[in-house]
């Protein structure tokens, strides 16, 4: 954020608002832990502010400080519509664009208010007053630590805000492992635990909460995986049937795609997951090394993210996915054979 974004930010912070936190659908750790972290820093100034997510979000999120006050669009739906009528301010965190909200999309376009964007993803859409946009970024949570620290309020960082940016950093930096885990982050994490965050407990809370289905659907997960060496390059798919008969709970396979990039050689993963109830196959895109994941999710899967981390969906079955898939890989064999 640069001078004049500061001082915007500042003086609209300064009034008496309401203010409504967007992430965007299908929330993961770092989305919730943003908005989170953001509703209690906010909060704590006297402001009036509320958490508006799209669609509901895994179990394993659920006791995340303040996870407990998030209204859902899709089930508490009259209510967030009146809370998103009031506000004056809408931060929007962990998204580029607001074709991520889903549903939410229309209400957002339509809405008048001072629009603040704070995210991390590549090629952010242009509709903020205020963009902090950072493609360098671990994770939303260490923007929202910066927010935090730009505007001053480094030491009302309590254990709430601590918690809920610890777990976001952790989660969408593969717990300190992926590229984007610069010396900075650990320097914010090592704070973050200064301030209260719990590292063991919380990396508990999200990694050790198995249910013996989820552990069930990740070995079908695996013998579906299919390595494509001449590629570098593996997928999984996973259908409706195998998901309903292993008792599929969003979230379940949160990190499946890794295992792809776990075998010696692979550089490219991805997951194709059946969807029946929106008929869509969503798929993840996961890559090592300098194949933007990105562009190709953006180029044929309709789809965006990080460079080595992405999403898209299809929406032709599996089967005509699959063979596409393979279609376009041939076009990406020198890239993918660095
Ligand atoms: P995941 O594969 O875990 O759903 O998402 C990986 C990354 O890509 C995340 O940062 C996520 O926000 C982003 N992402 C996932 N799906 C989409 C999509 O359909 N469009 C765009 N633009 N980004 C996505
Ligand atoms: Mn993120």
């Amino acid at each position: 954020m640069n001078l004049e974004d500061i001082t915007t930010v500042k003086s609209i912070l300064s009034q008496p608002q309401k203010i409504a936190i967007i992430p965007h659908k299908n929330p993961d750790g770092d989305a919730i832990g943003s908005c989170l972290g953001l509703l209690n820093f906010l909060k704590d100034k006297g402001l009036q502010a509320t958490v508006i997510s799209p669609n509901d979000y895994p179990k394993f999120l659920k006791w995340m400080p303040g996870s407990d006050t998030i209204l859902n669009f899709e089930k508490e739906n009259s209510q967030c519509k009146k809370a998103l009528e009031e506000a004056t301010v809408i931060f929007t965190l962990d998204f580029n664009d607001l074709s991520r909200t889903g549903q939410l999309e229309t209400v957002l376009k339509e809405k008048k208010a001072d629009f603040i964007m704070i995210d991390h993803h590549q090629q952010p859409s242009n509709y903020a007053k205020v963009t902090y946009s950072d493609v360098s970024m671990s994770s939303t949570c260490e923007m929202v630590y910066n927010f935090i620290e730009y505007l001053g309020g480094i030491d009302s960082i309590t254990k709430a805000i601590a918690t809920n940016l610890y777990t976001g950093i952790m989660t969408d930096t593969g717990s300190f492992k992926y590229r984007s885990t610069s010396s900075r982050t650990h320097r914010v994490v090592a704070d973050l635990i200064d301030r209260g965050a719990e590292n063991m407990e919380i990396h508990q809370n999200i990694y050790d909460t198995n249910s013996p289905s989820r552990l069930h659907l990740l070995g079908v997960a695996l013998s579906n995986m299919v390595i494509l060496p001449e590629y570098n390059a593996a997928y999984i798919t996973l259908t409706q049937e195998e998901l309903d008969k292993h008792d599929f709970k969003k979230g379940d396979t949160e990190g499946f795609v890794n295992y792809g990039l776990t075998l010696e050689g692979i550089i490219f993963a991805v997951i194709f997951i059946e969807n029946k109830e929106e008929g869509i196959i969503k798929i993840s895109f996961r890559s090592i090394g300098d194949f933007s994941v990105n562009e190709f999710a953006r180029n044929h899967f309709n789809g965006g993210g990080h460079d080595n981390a992405a999403g898209g969906r299809s929406e032709i079955s599996m089967e005509e996915t699959i063979n596409q898939f393979n279609t376009i890989l041939k076009t990406y064999k020198s890239q993918l054979n660095p």
